[in-house]
């Protein structure tokens, strides 16, 4: 994809599919699956447990989201998202937006994983002075 048609791309998925019915059912099935798998629900930035209502979901992968013809297609997989706090996944978007290494990496998994890894210590440290 060029990065033109990335950008495009981007756009849309932030203002259509995120705010779309088809995404919405999506992030439901995985709060449905993650309690179906016995899995507690906790931040993954700050660590701290938290009830669905209180979540987000990010996408640590956006590969499986389809803009087809007739509209959006969900096929994200349970592990291409991530729960997290508005406020830890805002500090989270930051950083991959802001850090040039971060900007830089071509996946966003890895993007998404190393700055999630950076934020929990940056937590951590913030929690214990
Ligand atoms: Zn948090
Ligand atoms: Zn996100």
């Amino acid at each position: 994809m060029s990065n033109r048609r990335r950008r495009a791309w981007g756009n849309s998925y932030r203002t259509e599919y995120l705010r779309s019915r088809i995404w919405f059912r999506r992030r439901d099935a995985w709060f449905a699956e993650t309690r179906r798998r016995g899995i507690p629900l906790a931040c993954a930035a700050c660590g701290q447990p938290a009830p669905p209502g209180q979540l987000e979901l990010h996408h640590v992968d956006y590969r499986h989201v389809v803009r087809a013809e007739h509209g959006w297609v969900s096929r994200e997989r349970h592990e291409d998202l991530v729960p997290l706090h508005p406020l830890c996944h805002d500090l989270l978007h930051r950083l991959i937006e802001r850090d040039r290494v971060l900007a830089r990496m071509r996946s966003r998994r890895d993007a998404s994983n190393l700055a999630l890894a950076r934020l929990r210590q940056k937590l951590v440290r913030l929690g214990a002075s």
